[in-house]
């Protein structure tokens, strides 16, 4: 029973409810009960009067009998028009049919309708259609092809609920940021769309869209401003799209478009690339974005794959595209989801290679431009499998930042290294230290027991802090800069020195260096490579050395390959440099005996 129903306790004792035997106690009609039932029929139809529901008698052709207080008011019902139009139509209209059926049938129909107020205005109706048992009303109107004379009608104005309901399920459905599809609905739209266009042998696409480094946006200018930069980049890729595709923010900064019959994808990813370069103006501010794209297609002829499969294909190509780097896309093979197998099992090895001790350490000589002398080297991790090959970060980094394992290993690293610096100061220049550095994930900058570890690792070896040197790169700097300036502050507080790796890559607007405490900006290789051709990397490098000397640091230049290049970069007055011109990474044992040969370049 419904809460608004109104329960009436009649004087044989039972309860009636304003569901049940209404019209067996109208006035005029035979009920059961007392035949003395007038007061009985006047209580009834206060409570009738005081239910929120509209409760009606009417007749087939549409004729209302009877009607309580809500059914007057809200359907208007007056004496000049004492048809209830809505009840007519049923069941003379085009469903009359099944609703008679039912009616006949069963003894009642249930639906919903509208109906039209006298005034014009309309009401959303939920209606239940009682059959009153013939021969309970004397001076019933016989519809033609039925016994029924009356019929009961519990009539709810649902125009609000609906409207309720139908905002509830856009909520549901719809990304409140963006109002475009949410992931959730996009997967449903997709399964009913995939079934219908492989049954016509129409290809589609599915396109998985991801901006780089979003976090840079959000963590540089505040939550508000990278809501709105996504809000304006979701319009850019409406206008992008034809009108049947569907978009859909599946993620933070995630977005799924699915193209149905397009057979240039390509095209429509370059495109993508293309509206994601033009810079958006946000809250006074420029901001440039660029995104990876991983894109899955469905072949006529092909067995239609269920949308789950498709957006996992699509991410494992965005996943692949991301290592080619920023604004790449990719197209699924199916080679790539057994690289997200081969993600498992990296992950597993890695425990492995933890607690069985198979990390190792390389180390790259650094050079000082002025003497051509080694005076210092980068720790690089190496991993060194089971099978005996020796491992490259590439393929394992990611796993282990994306799985926070990198904060053990990194800390295995810290230990090690600190370890093999200390041996490695018998090279030290009478006036100084060799100074080695160590690469910090940007994971270990958010493990706020970094600074510990770093303590902990020279007091164990024994060694002053000076002689370490911490890289981190650009783009993790820029993350979060307020945080990582007091974290940056504490490492120089124990005398480690700070560099800014990948110099140029990041995100970086030039102010923030000046608020960071760092020592050293490490100009990322592909600026040195570019450095010999015309109008290549030579101003870039130019301008960023003149910016170290106005902020007082030093200037590393990574992956120096040509004796061309070296020239170039003494010229402008690089400081230091590293690169396999010089030496390629190598165990401690083989950069002992380098040392002691005292190469000069
Ligand atoms: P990175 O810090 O930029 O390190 C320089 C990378 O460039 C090294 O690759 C090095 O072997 C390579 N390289 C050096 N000179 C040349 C050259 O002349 N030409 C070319 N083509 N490459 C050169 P590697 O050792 O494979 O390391 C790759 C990246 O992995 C590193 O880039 C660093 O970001 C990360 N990494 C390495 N060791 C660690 C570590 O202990 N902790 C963390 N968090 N990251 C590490
Ligand atoms: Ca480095
Ligand atoms: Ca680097």
């Amino acid at each position: 029973m419904k809460s608004d129903d109104v329960v009436i306790d009649l004087p044989d004792g039972s309860r009636s409810s304003t569901h049940d035997n209404v019209v067996l106690l109208l006035p005029g009609s035979r009920g059961p009960g007392p035949t003395d039932d007038q007061p009985m029929v006047v209580r009834l139809q206060e409570a009738l009067d005081a239910s929120n529901e509209m409760i009606l008698v009417v007749e087939p052709s549409g004729r209302v009998l009877f009607a309580n207080r809500a059914a007057q008011a809200q359907l208007g019902l007056s004496d000049d028009d004492p048809n209830f139009r809505a009840v007519e139509g049923l069941l003379t209209g085009p469903s009359r049919l099944e609703v008679w059926n039912a009616l006949e049938d069963t003894g009642e129909w249930r639906g919903d309708t509208s109906s039209t107020r006298p005034d014009g205005s309309t009401v959303q109706l939920e209606l239940a259609l009682l059959a009153d048992n013939p021969g309970v009303v004397p001076n019933r109107t016989r519809a033609d092809n039925s016994d029924i004379a009356t019929l009961t009608v519990i009539a709810n104005d649902v125009g609000e609920r609906r409207a309720l309901e139908d905002a509830l399920e856009h909520r549901a459905n719809h990304d409140a940021l963006t109002g475009l599809s949410n992931r959730q609905y996009l997967l449903s739209q997709l399964n009913d769309e995939l079934e219908e266009l492989s049954s016509r042998g129409v290809p589609s696409a599915l396109l998985l869209i991801d901006i780089d480094e979003f976090r840079t946006v959000t963590n540089s200018l505040g939550h508000e401003t990278g809501d709105r930069v996504l809000v304006a980049f979701a319009y850019r890729l409406l206008r992008t799209f034809p009108s049947n595709a569907l978009l859909a923010r599946v993620g933070g900064d995630e977005f799924g478009v699915f193209c149905p019959g397009t057979d240039d994808v390509e095209a429509l990813a370059e495109q993508v690339q293309r509206t994601t370069k033009a810079p958006f103006f946000i809250d006074g501010s420029e901001v440039h974005l660029s995104v990876v794209t991983g894109i899955a297609v469905t072949n006529a002829g092909e067995p239609t794959p269920s949308a789950e499969a498709l957006l996992r294909k699509a991410d494992a190509a965005a996943f692949s595209a991301k290592d080619r780097g920023r604004g790449s896309f990719e197209l699924f093979e199916p080679h790539l989801e057994t690289d997200a197998v081969d993600r498992l099992s990296v992950v597993q090895e890695l425990r492995r290679a933890l607690r069985n001790d198979e990390l190792r350490v390389q180390y790259q000589p650094k050079i000082a431009l002025s003497t051509g002398e080694i005076i210092g080297a980068e720790a690089l991790m190496r991993w060194q499998a089971p099978d005996g090959e020796l491992r490259p970060p590439a393929g394992f980094m990611q796993v282990a930042e994306d799985t926070e394992l990198i904060i053990p290993m990194g800390r295995w690293m810290l230990k090690n290294v600190c370890r093999d610096a200390k041996t490695l100061q018998q090279f030290a220049p009478e006036d100084g230290h060799f100074e080695i550095s160590i690469n910090l994930s940007v994971r270990q900058l958010g493990d706020p027991s970094l600074v510990g570890d770093v303590e902990d690792a020279l007091v164990d070896a024994g060694l002053d802090a000076s002689a370490i040197e911490l890289e981190i790169t650009e783009s993790a700097l820029m993350e979060d800069v307020d945080a990582n300036a007091s974290l940056l502050s504490s490492l120089q507080r124990l005398g480690t020195s700070i560099a800014v790796d990948d110099f140029g890559t990041g995100y970086s607007s030039l102010q923030y260096l000046q608020q960071l405490p760092v020592d050293v900006l490490k100009v990322d290789r592909s600026f040195v490579s570019g450095i010999e051709e015309a109008d290549g990397d030579e101003a870039i490098v130019t301008a960023i050395v003149q910016l170290a000397d106005a902020l007082g640091l030093s200037v590393v230049a990574e992956g120096v390959e040509t004796p061309g290049q070296l020239d170039k970069l003494r010229g402008l007055g690089c400081t230091l440099a590293q690169g396999f011109h010089f030496a390629k990474p190598m165990t401690i044992e083989d950069l002992e005996s380098l040392l002691l040969q005292k190469p000069r370049w």
